[in-house]
């Protein structure tokens, strides 16, 4: 199920051409304008335009690739629900899909509604069958959807 684009790396990449392209206009128009200027200066100004035409192309492709490559469900749950460290307070907690006690310092993933733990492998298999909660069964969808729309906004 593909929805959305990646839109962090497609605003990155934007500004990266775009200031490239600027980059190689103002070096084009100095080597054009400016009639006696040393030699050393024409070669460095020629590789700036050289390498600004090929940064800003590389820049292009990746707007365009990331453009036609939305991110499925899992990877938008992934991006926003983040594992952290497992740092145990009183008793062990077992992770909710393995039943199995989890390790201090293992990375996890905390349910956002009903705070269950989950060893990150676990919750990242569990994706590939639902995206709620085993525990709650609220959809971590919607929550990183949300996360992702404060975000963008
Ligand atoms: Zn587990
Ligand atoms: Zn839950």
């Amino acid at each position: 199920m593909k929805i959305i684009g990646k839109d962090l790396s497609l605003k990155s990449s934007m500004l990266f051409t775009i200031f490239f392209f600027i980059l190689g206009i103002i070096s084009l128009t100095l080597m054009l304008t400016l009639e006696q200027i040393s030699v050393a200066l024409k070669t460095i100004l020629v590789l700036i335009l050289v390498s600004s035409i090929i940064i800003s192309l590389l820049c292009l492709i990746t707007v365009f690739t990331s453009a036609s490559e939305p991110i499925t469900k899992k990877e938008l749950i992934i991006m926003y629900l983040r594992p952290s460290k497992y740092y145990p307070k009183k008793q062990n907690i077992e992770c909710m899909i393995c039943k199995l006690e989890i390790d201090k310092h293992k990375m996890i993933y905390t349910c956002p509604y009903c705070n269950s733990l989950y060893h990150k492998d676990h919750f990242q298999q569990w994706l590939n069958i639902d995206t709620s909660c085993p525990v709650c069964n609220q959809d971590f969808y919607k929550y990183a959807l949300k996360t992702y729309k404060k975000t963008k906004n």
